[in-house]
């Protein structure tokens, strides 16, 4: 079987484009009989970004309450939340130390880090801390601990994947004889048809922008939010581009074709932006109504979600304890006598 793998860091509420972008083709993979898939709460992601510890937590639940929301069946994937998997830590540090600090220099989130922010000296509070600079090396020990083979990410992320695979394969040439390698080299699945959703500002729809749609709104919310997304000024009856525009790409990633079509003509034809938000509205309502009042219940029932995310791990644990045990071995650590 394939192993596919796929997080969310628990920085904040989920929004639409985590569910268009990752949640339901990643729901949608885990029914194929073909795949293994591993489906996780990056909860040591989220401290490198946030140092809120009650939204951590909370983020934790509504993340999990989504993905079950959703449809995900926690009996056919292995889904669990990051910190429960000592391993992974325990890997992060082995692959730290085979890992060149040239290569960390590369990577883009820590080169976009240090284009906003300069190296920022020593002061914690301004600068980048360990955590963002050897980010790649905890998200390459995720991968690397399950033998994960296809890792789907967002064009920002391919080159971490590749990363990943650099470092397996250092330590399979180090550690493992050619015929029998430790680690299986991880390839990055970038989808085209799968959007990048921009937010209510034009951006990049991202928890840390502060843009975003939150997934399961309530039916008034919901409505205001859409109807604050950032449109040009053209009046009713001027016609509109629907490449340029943030309504219609949301439009694009809830529609069938049918309905794209028709919305693409609407726009020619000048639709009035009121009555295209209205729209929108109504068709991510219909989409998320019935979700939404599972994932209502399951949030008041958070035990309930702990022990799904209990028995997730020791699922995953099955899979990164003789792997980390063989590790061990392999680089020295071993018992005496
Ligand atoms: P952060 O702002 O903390 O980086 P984020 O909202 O960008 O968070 P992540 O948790 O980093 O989201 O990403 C989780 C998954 O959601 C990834 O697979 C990512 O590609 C996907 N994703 C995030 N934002 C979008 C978006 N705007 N459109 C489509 N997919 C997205």
């Amino acid at each position: 079987k394939q192993r596919i793998l796929t997080g969310i860091t628990t920085s904040g509420t989920p929004h639409i484009g985590n569910y268009v972008g990752a949640i339901r083709p990643a729901i949608e993979a885990s029914r194929n009989q073909d795949n293994l898939s591993f489906y996780f709460l990056a909860d040591f992601h989220a401290l490198i970004k946030c140092q809120d510890p009650d939204l951590v937590a909370q983020s934790t639940r509504e993340i999990a309450a989504s993905w079950l929301a959703l449809g995900l069946n926690p009996e056919e994937v292995v889904f669990y939340r990051q910190s429960d998997i000592p391993q992974i830590a325990e890997l992060c540090w082995m692959l730290n130390c085979v890992c060149a600090k040239g290569l960390m220099n590369r990577a883009h989130a820590y080169k976009a880090a240090v284009d906003q922010n300069g190296e920022a000296g020593e002061d914690p509070d301004f600068g980048i801390t360990m955590g963002l600079f050897s980010y790649p090396v905890l998200m390459a020990a995720d991968i690397l601990i399950f033998n994960a083979n296809k890792v789907p990410v967002g064009k920002d992320q391919i080159q971490h994947v590749e990363m990943a695979r650099d470092m397996a394969q250092r330590f399979n040439h180090l550690f493992a004889s050619k015929k029998k390698p430790l680690f299986a080299l991880p390839e990055y699945v970038v989808d085209d048809d799968v959007a990048v959703l921009q937010g209510l500002d034009g951006r990049k729809m991202s928890k840390s922008y502060g843009n975003t749609i939150p997934l399961f709104l309530g039916e008034k919310q919901l409505r205001k939010h859409i109807n604050k997304i950032k449109t040009n000024l053209l009046e009713p009856g001027e016609p509109k581009d629907p490449d340029t525009s943030t309504v219609f790409q949301i439009w694009q990633a809830f529609a069938n074709e049918q309905q794209q079509a028709e919305m693409r003509q609407a726009f020619a034809d000048g639709i009035a932006w009121g009555e295209a938000k209205k729209q929108l509205f109504e068709l991510i309502n219909n989409e998320l109504a019935e979700p939404r009042e599972r994932y209502n219940e399951l949030l008041a029932n958070p035990s309930y979600i702990e022990d799904v995310l209990q028995a997730g791990a020791e699922k995953a644990r099955r899979y990164s304890e003789p792997l980390l045990d063989r590790a061990r071995h392999a680089v020295g650590i071993r018992k005496l006598g």
